[in-house]
C-alpha cells in the first residue's frame, strides 16, 4: 500500500492528498511536510471518500485514479457541504476538463508536471489566514441573510421572505454555489438523501416555488440538461 495509516507531520494544518502514483504522492507529502503541514495520502478515490470524515483544511486531488475518480471526489466534497479548499493536480490540462473540475468544486488547478514552489505557493495562498472567509462569503456584494429561527430570507432592502424547510435548504445550497451550476441530482443528494427517485421533479418543483417567491436580486435560472444557477444581481 502506498499510503500510510496514519497522518504524518506535526504541523497544524492537515492536508490529504488523494494520488495514486506513490512516487508523486511521496514526493507532494514530503514537500508539504518540510513546510510544517501534516499529511495523510489516500492512493484512490474510495480511500479519498471515506477519509472525509475527517477535518482536512485543504486536500490536493489527482483527477485520475483507480475506481472512484476525482470528479467522485469532488462531488463527495460537495454532498457533504464541506468548505475544504481542493487544488486539483491532474496530467489532465484540456480546458474543458479544467473548467469541468471548477464547475464541480475545485478552489484551484495545477497541471502536471508541476513545479513543487508553485504547489506550495498556491497551497500558502489558500490556508493564509481569511482566505476561507474570503472564498465564500457567509455575505454577498449584496446583502442577504437567512434567519435560520424564522425560516426567513432577509434582503437588505428589508425585505423578508418565509421559506418552507426545504426551500430553505435548497436556497441556501444554491447561494453557497453562487454563480457555479448545481445539478438537480446533486440537489436531490443534498437536500432529500436520496429519499426520492432520482427521476421524480420534486426539485424543479421547489425550484419552481423558490423562484415564485424570491425576485430582484436574486435570480434562479436552468441551464439545460445541467441544473441550476444562482445568480445576484449587482449592487446598483
Ligand atoms: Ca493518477
Amino acid at each position: 500500500m502506498a499510503w500510510g495509516g496514519a497522518i504524518l507531520g506535526t504541523g497544524s494544518m492537515r492536508i490529504l492528498i488523494v494520488e495514486d502514483e506513490a512516487l508523486i504522492a511521496g514526493f507532494v507529502a514530503r514537500a508539504l511536510r518540510a513546510e510544517g503541514y501534516a499529511t495523510q495520502v489516500a492512493a484512490d478515490g474510495d480511500q479519498a471518500i471515506d477519509l472525509l470524515e475527517h477535518p482536512w483544511d485543504l486536500i490536493v486531488l489527482d483527477l485520475l485514479l483507480p475506481g472512484r475518480d476525482g470528479f467522485a471526489v469532488l462531488d463527495a466534497v460537495a454532498e457533504r457541504g464541506l468548505d475544504t479548499p481542493v487544488l486539483v493536480l491532474s496530467a489532465r490540462s484540456r480546458v474543458d476538463t479544467k473548467v469541468a473540475a471548477f464547475d464541480a468544486g475545485a478552489s484551484d488547478y495545477l497541471a502536471k508536471p508541476f513545479s513543487v514552489d508553485e504547489l506550495l505557493a498556491r497551497v500558502r495562498a489558500r490556508l493564509a489566514p481569511g482566505a476561507r472567509a474570503d472564498r465564500r462569503p457567509a455575505r454577498p456584494q449584496i446583502g442577504i441573510e437567512i434567519d435560520h429561527g424564522r425560516r426567513q430570507v432577509v434582503l437588505d432592502d428589508g425585505r423578508r421572505v418565509a421559506l418552507s424547510q426545504r426551500e430553505l435548504a435548497v436556497f441556501e445550497y444554491l447561494l453557497r454555489s453562487a454563480e457555479q451550476i448545481v445539478s438537480r441530482e446533486r440537489l436531490l443528494s443534498a437536500v432529500w438523501q436520496y429519499g426520492f427517485d432520482p427521476r421524480s421533479n420534486v426539485v424543479d418543483v421547489c425550484v419552481g416555488r423558490l423562484r415564485r417567491k424570491l425576485d430582484w436580486p436574486i435570480a434562479i435560472e436552468s441551464v439545460r440538461g445541467a441544473g441550476y444557477r444562482l445568480t445576484l444581481a449587482q449592487a446598483g
